[in-house]
């Protein structure tokens, strides 16, 4: 096991003009897992393909403990990967697909023996052995490809997208497989996926990354409730974060968010942190899981709450949740009620909202203000 650094990280294409990685600096501690999440093109494949040296970076170093790792071959480095196209040789077993890499590193006949069945027990694919890989399925065909990297027993982890190709079902079923086998060997592991529940249930912690960087990094939680930027708000979150326009404004009950069609007074300690924005507009972010409808269901441990009228405009019945489209103003936002509960289409309701979930955004930089 060991930390990986990587140091101002850059990868240019096309002579400068595609800057894939821009300046990443990033320290994934020993033995955690960490996501890399983005959009596609933000650049978290071509920064997990430098750190595996199948691509050499445009300027930077990259550390594996205190091994400057930047030009080693992947051979020299100590790291497996797992990709999202299962990449297991068709022509050989799976025991041979698992034994592979030892045979390349030239490990004894009998130890090979002893890790294969290692690996295929942890993974449960210990009765597969003698198959090959188009008699499996392809979430075994992937168990078959995790097997072949943890056999053996490198410092790095990288999986790029490694459950996509398999069904929704499967892919829940294997995330928690993945988690806990990585807890269990406890190998630093670095995670690339778009997927932001992917993310959240797997990661220690997450780097949402954006056009070549990285725009924020910490645990699931932190990232959820304490986005920077009105992109890693919305990027994290599904139905994805309401936002609204709002100008701050103050009068003799403090400071106001006046919006079209609904006004909310802050409590003192939140107007107290936007005070220096009075007479902007800004963007208020709230989340539709951090409201509800008065009179059809409530927020547990909420302790400050703000009230806005509107009409139901349509209704989402999910089975385990209920989203609510809701018009206020000219705005349609979504609110997320537990269960099914079937408000009807032009009612005029009442929106409770958290106040200690709320979020404002700076309007031009998208930056977080609270
Ligand atoms: P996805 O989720 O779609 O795989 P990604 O976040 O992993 O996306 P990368 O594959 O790292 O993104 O690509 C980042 C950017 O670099 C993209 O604009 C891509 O087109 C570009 N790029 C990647 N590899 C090359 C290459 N070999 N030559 C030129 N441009 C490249």
């Amino acid at each position: 096991m060991v930390e990986v650094r990587l140091e101002n990280l850059k990868k240019y294409f096309d002579n400068g003009k595609v800057k894939a990685v821009d300046g990443i600096n990033l320290t994934i501690k020993d033995g955690e897992f960490l996501v890399l999440l983005g959009p596609s093109g933000c650049g978290k494949t071509t920064t997990l393909r430098m750190i595996s040296g199948l691509d050499t970076p445009t300027e930077g170093k990259i550390w594996f403990g205190d091994r400057d790792v930047t030009y080693l071959a992947p051979k020299d480095r100590n790291i497996s990967m797992v990709f999202q196209s299962y990449a297991v040789w068709p022509h050989m077993k799976v025991y041979d697909n698992i034994a592979f890499p030892l045979k390349i590193k030239k490990y004894s006949e009998a130890e090979i023996k002893e890790r294969v069945k290692w690996a295929a027990e942890l993974l449960q694919i210990g009765e597969l052995l003698d198959r090959y890989p188009a008699q499996l399925s392809g979430g075994q065909r992937q168990r078959v490809a995790v097997a072949r990297a943890i056999v053996v027993e490198p410092e790095v982890l990288l999986m790029d997208e490694p459950l996509s190709n398999l069904d929704a079902k499967l892919r829940v079923a294997m995330r928690a497989e993945i988690k806990k086998l990585q807890e269990k060997l406890k190998v630093t592991t670095v995670y690339v996926t778009h997927d932001q529940v992917e993310a959240m249930t797997m990661g220690d912690r997450i780097a949402v990354m954006k056009d070549g960087k990285v725009l924020q990094i910490g645990p699931p939680t932190e990232v959820y409730l304490k986005p920077r930027s009105v992109f890693v708000a919305t990027f994290i979150g599904a139905p994805e974060m309401n936002l609204l326009e709002v100008s701050i404004k103050e009068n003799e009950r403090g400071i106001i968010l006046e919006g079209e069609g609904f006004e909310i007074t802050l409590p003192e300690d939140l107007g107290e942190l936007v005070r220096d924005h009075v007479d902007k507009t800004v963007l208020m972010g709230i989340r539709p899981e951090h409201m509800t409808v008065e009179g059809v269901s409530t927020l547990e441990h909420v302790k400050r709450m703000s009230m806005m009228d509107s009409i139901v405009d349509f209704i989402e019945a999910l089975g385990t949740d209920t989203i609510v489209h809701a018009k206020i103003g000219g705005k349609i936002i979504k609110v997320k009620l537990p269960g099914h509960i079937p408000v009807p289409v032009g009612q005029k309701i009442k929106i409770v909202i958290d106040l200690d979930n709320i979020h404002i955004f700076d309007k031009n930089t998208k930056k977080a203000l609270i």
